[in-house]
Parts: structure tokens; C-alpha cells; sequence
């Protein structure tokens, strides 16, 4: 991938990964997104519908030709082989779009490209694809707080997800450099990530 350093981007939910982002970004980073281009996949037209209609049937399709992510999300809940079979089809699709968003990237001259991957500690494939892990690091009360606050979610449906996330000791265990993200200001964590960049050759 010639001179060009890849850092991988992860933390809980509402931990701070899209500021870190954006504050890298700002310093000339490209930042890719992994959830986006997930997203993407499935929306209508999307690069994967092709195949969930092969696979699960027109009735996981909208009318509109998107996922029926709520159909989807109750089958995948109940049926661990439906869930690998659906990311049998996303996952190697999220890895081409990946590529080539990354190749553009180098094509265009950045020197770094952030990977923002939620998941990124769960999958073996992401970890080995970057030079570097960047955890944003936080509390649980805090995660749920920010959460509440950004998306009027019970605290319930928040605890759920942080559950069903890695660990913050696992997410730590993977980590090349932490970004502590607990009472600080805005202003005060981008001093952090300026801090940080010149050693993700920014
Ligand atoms: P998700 O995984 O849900 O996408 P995330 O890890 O990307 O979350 P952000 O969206 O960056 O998290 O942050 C969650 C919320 O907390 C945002 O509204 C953000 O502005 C706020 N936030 C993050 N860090 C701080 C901080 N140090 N001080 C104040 N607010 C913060």
C-alpha cells in the first residue's frame, strides 16, 4: 500500500469515535467509514441486494428494492446461521468498497487513512488490515449519557448494545494508543488528537 499509514478507529457505542474522526480528518486524514458503506450496501439499489434477494427471498426486500432491516433484525436475532449468512454476502462487499474507497484516498495524496470501524476489535480480518489501533476510550455510564442525550434512546436499548459490543478491557487488550475520552472537553480532546497525529503521519 506504499507510504501511507493505516489506522484503525474503533471504541464503544458514544465513546467519541466519529469527533475523533472528524478531528483527524481536519488534519488531513481520510476517513473511511465502515458502518456508511454498510449502510450503503443495502439501501435501494444497493450493491448487495442483488444477493439478499437471492438468498433470503423478495420478502426481506422494500418495495422501494432496500433491506427490510426490521424483518432482517428479527430474523438475525433468532437465527445465528441467518446472521452468517447475511454477512457472508456484506462483509467481503464492505471489504471491496473498502479498497477501493482507500485506493482513491492514496490517489488523491493522504498520508493517512482512518478506518472508523466500530467493530473492528470483534474482527480478526479489520485488525489485521491496519497499522494501528486507536481505541476511544470511556465509561459506560458515560457512553449510555452521551447516547440518551444524541438519540433519545431508553437507557435500556443502550445498555443492550453496549453489551453486545466487546469488552472495554477486550477493545484495551487490542489497542496500540488510547484516547481516554472521560471529562474531557471538546476543545480539550482535540488537543489530545493533535497530540497524537504526527505519530499516524499526520
Ligand atoms: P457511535 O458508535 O454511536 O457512532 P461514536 O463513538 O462515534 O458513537 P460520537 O458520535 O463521536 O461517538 O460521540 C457521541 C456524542 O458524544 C456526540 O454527540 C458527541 O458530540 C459527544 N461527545 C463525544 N466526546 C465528547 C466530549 N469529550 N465532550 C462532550 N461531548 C462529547
Amino acid at each position: 500500500m506504499g507510504e501511507v499509514f493505516r489506522l484503525g478507529l474503533t471504541g464503544g457505542i458514544g465513546s467519541g469515535k466519529s469527533t475523533v474522526a472528524t478531528l483527524l480528518a481536519e488534519l488531513g486524514a481520510a476517513v473511511i467509514d465502515a458502518d456508511a458503506i454498510s449502510r450503503q450496501l443495502t439501501i435501494s439499489g444497493g450493491l448487495a441486494m442483488g444477493a439478499i434477494a437471492a438468498e433470503f427471498g423478495a420478502t426481506f426486500v422494500t418495495p422501494e428494492g432496500a433491506l427490510d432491516r426490521d424483518r432482517m433484525r428479527a430474523l438475525v436475532h433468532s437465527d445465528a446461521n441467518a446472521r452468517r449468512r447475511l454477512e457472508a454476502i456484506i462483509h467481503p462487499l464492505v471489504g471491496q468498497q473498502t479498497l477501493a474507497q482507500a485506493e482513491r484516498a492514496m490517489d488523491l495524496g493522504h498520508h493517512c487513512i482512518v478506518f472508523d470501524v466500530p467493530l473492528l476489535v470483534e474482527s480478526p480480518s479489520w485488525r489485521a488490515r491496519v497499522d494501528h489501533v486507536l481505541v476511544v476510550d470511556c465509561t459506560p455510564e458515560i457512553q449510555i449519557s452521551r447516547v440518551m442525550a444524541r438519540n433519545q434512546l431508553p437507557r435500556a436499548d443502550i445498555e443492550k448494545i453496549i453489551a453486545s459490543q466487546a469488552s472495554r478491557a477486550q477493545r484495551l487488550g487490542a489497542a496500540d494508543s488510547v484516547l481516554f475520552n472521560v471529562d474531557l472537553t471538546l476543545a480539550e480532546l482535540g488537543t489530545e488528537v493533535r497530540q497524537l497525529a504526527p505519530r499516524f503521519g499526520l
